[in-house]
């Protein structure tokens, strides 16, 4: 009989989704970013800091699947997604596979659910509409009518989404992270749906945890008190966190998730290409500085208006110098500037969506950008001063404080105030210098690796729990 009862009680927690694990143990403070650079101890070959397989690990050591939920509002999300991503191949080649959804395009029942992606772009362009979007949304009311919205129309098509098979098994993701605002709640109640049967959170097994792409400020949808994880880029966003009521265990600061190319900056071990051969490879010229303008990964913010105001500034000062404008994916912008005359003064290099930005910065002297987190978090790595020209309301808002307080850059919305300033800046390199120190300061070239460590615990953990359960219940089978 009680051989009986125990077979149908294995049977039963190891169906899909009704694994016995406990929830994540969480532990510690508040992390701070490690001392040591993590990119030094990869580069160097000590594996140390990685994870450890534990005994049942070593004896299998499965492909784990980890699914992450975003949307492409913005560039931000799926470069978060990508890096963390690329970071699992990294250290552990072979071993995590990643599947990356933009659960409201693809799951979305119907608009404004699966068509978040176009309302965003048109929203950005309106300053006023977005902020006035964001601020409702960020209000209890607004938080509280989100949810409930989402759990009445998206339940049962993104419940699909967390249910379908991950990476090449048959079976749904060892663990999900959400790299998006609006991907908690929601996903954290399907979860708890998949593992139990039943809406309540607490039956949630699957490990769920959050990767923040806000740097300076971020709407607080972003905060979950239910998630394992919370991962956040800056002292402003501890803060964000605790006042939606996360515990300190829950909140790790590392830095943003930032692509590969980034990675291996400051670290004193990894050669890069000086800035003159950068400059020669991208057809720059050696001799000139170089003024970088980026409006994020969709050319906004004005980009256009101020590239000219720039232009013509830098054009008519005494100090020679080179422009180049990176328009992503704005082909407006790009042909507009493109049949631009910029007059014999400067010399202007216009181009579309670049995929590697890295090099763009590194050979750069200064960068003019709208406040985007990911092209601020690329630029203090680069050592990259920033004047930024616009913001999003809401979300992009806090980074200025965050370059302006760290001393690596401005905010003017004024073309002429910024032509100025850049101008100002390449003519006093003791400044430049200075500004440079303190990008680098600010810099967080690990964050992405020491993450994706941290994620990779957690779901080497969680499949070892389910091996283990999956032995018991082997070893009930044979009896
Ligand atoms: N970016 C890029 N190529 C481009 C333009 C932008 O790779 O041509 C990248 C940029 O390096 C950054 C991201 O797009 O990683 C933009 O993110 P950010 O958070 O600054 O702004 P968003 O586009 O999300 O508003």
């Amino acid at each position: 009989m009680m051989k009986v009862l125990l077979s149908l009680l294995v049977l039963l927690r190891n169906a899909e989704g009704f694994a016995p694990n406990s929830r994540v143990a969480s532990s510690g403070a508040v992390s701070s970013h490690s001392t040591t650079t993590a990119l030094n101890s990869w580069f160097s070959g000590n594996k140390q800091k990685e994870p450890q397989p534990g005994k049942q690990q070593q004896k299998q050591q499965e492909v784990c699947t980890v699914q992450i939920l975003m949307s492409d509002t913005g560039g931000g999300h799926r470069a978060s997604a990508n890096a963390l991503r690329d970071a699992f191949d990294v250290l552990y080649p072979g071993r995590i596979q990643c599947d990356i959804v933009d659960i409201y395009t693809d799951y979305g029942p119907f608009p404004p659910f699966n068509s978040y992606v176009e309302g965003y772009k048109i929203m950005a362009k309106y300053p006023i509409l977005w902020s006035i979007f964001y601020h409702v949304g960020a209000t209890p009311l607004g938080l509280a009518l989100n949810e409930w919205t989402l759990e009445t129309f998206c339940f049962e098509p993104f419940l699909k989404c967390l249910a379908r098979h991950s990476g090449e098994t048959n079976k749904r993701a060892d663990m999900v992270i959400s790299v998006h605002p609006l991907t908690q709640g929601i996903a954290l109640k399907i979860l708890a749906f998949l593992d139990s049967g039943k809406k309540d959170l607490a039956g949630r097994q699957t490990p769920f945890c959050t990767v923040v792409t806000d740097l300076g400020s971020a709407h607080p949808a972003w905060f979950d008190s239910g998630v394992d994880k919370c991962y956040v880029p800056s002292d402003a966003l501890v803060e964000a966190a605790k006042d939606r009521k996360l515990r300190d265990d829950q909140i790790v600061k590392y830095g943003l998730p930032i692509r590969k190319g980034f990675w291996a900056t400051n670290d004193g071990n990894t050669k890069q290409p000086t800035q003159q051969a950068l400059k020669k490879q991208l057809g720059l010229d050696q001799s000139l500085p170089t003024v970088l303008i980026v409006g994020g990964g969709d050319g906004m913010g004005g980009l256009v208006d101020i590239s000219k105001a720039l232009g013509k500034a830098l054009g008519r000062s005494d100090t020679k110098s080179q422009m180049v404008v990176v328009c992503g994916k704005n082909e407006q912008a790009k042909q507009q500037l493109q049949s631009n005359d910029w007059g014999d003064g400067i010399s202007v290099n216009i181009q579309g969506f670049v995929n590697n930005m890295d090099e763009w910065m590194r050979a750069s002297d200064a960068l003019v950008t709208k406040a985007g987190p990911g092209t601020i978090a690329e630029a203090s790595i680069c050592g990259l001063p920033c004047m930024m020209f616009s913001f999003l309301p809401g979300q992009e808002a806090g980074n200025i404080p965050f370059v302006e307080e760290s001393g690596f850059g401005k905010y003017s919305g004024d073309p002429t105030v910024i032509a100025e300033t850049v101008t100002s800046w390449l003519t006093d390199p003791a400044l430049l210098r200075e500004m440079r120190q303190n990008a680098l300061k600010a810099a967080r070239p690990e964050a992405t690796l020491d993450i994706a460590r941290d994620l990779a615990q957690i779901v080497f953990d969680r499949k070892a729990q389910t091996s283990a359960s999956s032995a018991v219940e082997a070893k009930v089978r044979v009896r």
